[in-house]
Order: C-alpha cells, then sequence, then structure tokens
C-alpha cells in the first residue's frame, strides 16, 4: 500500500470517526425525547400530552446547538401558539414524564381485581392490561386520551388482559356465558 493511498485512509478513518463522535448527541437526544409524555400545562395546570420534535432535538445535538421544541400538544390546533413553557418539564425529567413510564409505574406490584393475579411489568409486545371503571366496564389503558390517564388512574382498579377479555364478554354475551363454580379436587 503506497503512502498516498494510506493517507487517505487515515483522513477517512478520521472524518468518520469525527462524525459518529458529533452524532452521539444527536443520536442521545432522539432516544431521550421521542415518546409521548404528559406534563402539567403551565395555563391550565390540567395534564396533557405532548410529543417533542425528537427529530430536531437529534439534528441540534449534532450540531451542539441543543434545539426543543413540541412537535404535538392535546390543546392543538386552538393554542398552537402558546409559548410552550412545559417544555422546562421535560428538560427537567425526560424519564419521568413519558406516558409509557407513567402506566409501568401504576401498574407496578398491581394485582387484578378479578383474578388477584400479579399484572407484571408492562411490556410492548404483551397485551395491553385494562382498568376497571366506577361503572364497572373494562377497557384497556390504550383506549383512553393519554392526557385522561391520571384521572383514570385516580378513579379505576387495575385489571388483567384475560380477565378483560372474560369480563367484555361476558358484559356483551351475558346470555352465552355459564357460571360454574368451581369443584374441589378429588382425592378418591
Ligand atoms: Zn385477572
Amino acid at each position: 500500500m503506497t503512502i498516498p493511498v494510506l493517507i487517505s485512509l487515515a483522513v477517512l478513518a478520521l472524518a468518520v470517526g469525527l462524525f459518529v463522535f458529533r452524532a452521539i448527541p444527536g443520536i442521545r437526544a432522539y432516544f431521550n425525547y421521542r415518546g409521548k409524555r404528559l406534563i402539567t400545562c403551565p395555563e391550565t395546570h390540567k395534564a396533557e400530552a405532548v410529543d417533542v420534535a425528537a427529530g430536531e432535538a437529534a439534528v441540534g445535538g449534532f450540531l451542539s446547538e441543543p434545539t426543543l421544541r413540541l412537535r404535538e400538544c392535546s390543546r392543538w390546533p386552538e393554542r398552537q401558539d402558546c409559548g410552550q413553557e412545559c417544555l422546562q418539564q421535560i428538560e427537567i425529567d425526560p424519564v419521568n414524564c413519558l406516558v409509557w413510564n407513567i402506566v409501568a409505574k401504576w401498574y407496578e406490584e398491581k394485582s387484578c381485581s378479578f383474578c388477584h393475579k400479579p399484572i407484571g411489568p408492562l411490556r410492548h409486545l404483551d397485551h395491553a392490561p385494562a382498568v376497571l371503571g366506577p361503572d364497572f366496564k373494562t377497557a384497556e389503558w390504550r383506549e383512553f386520551r393519554p392526557e385522561r390517564l391520571p384521572d383514570v388512574f385516580s378513579t379505576h382498579q387495575p385489571v388483567c388482559w384475560n380477565c378483560h377479555v372474560a369480563e367484555t364478554f361476558r358484559r356483551l354475551h351475558p346470555g352465552l356465558v355459564v357460571d360454574r363454580a368451581v369443584e374441589p379436587k378429588r382425592t378418591m
């Protein structure tokens, strides 16, 4: 290998290294800020659901110019021209305001109101657990608008997915369900 080729390779490696070095804060910003979050709106003092423009935050991280802006808010389009002061809450604690983390924390160490089995940790690929409302109807937590979840969690009870399916069937087809008492095990 000739010296000019070696120099070219060294320059290329340096350029790639520099690019990766600059890209890391951008990639980190993207993963830090993606996802639906709940904040307390400084105007209404109520929970609202927002999305940060994670792509822009990533570009800002790459250019070493942190840029945080909302991409979506449950008060839009009516209040699309607000000052986005709620972003401070996200900057202070980007993890605990993620809807997924709020939901996971609520189900943590809770048991199903019907079968009393632990709900277990929330997983993206599993069936979503549900809640039992004051009207005795069950619904998956994903069926609620995210900004309603704090209220839902204060008035509803946790229900596992299996019991939610069984209770929904029982509610929709009461004539098809026969409740049988569990027979005790025969020992002889
Ligand atoms: Zn259950």
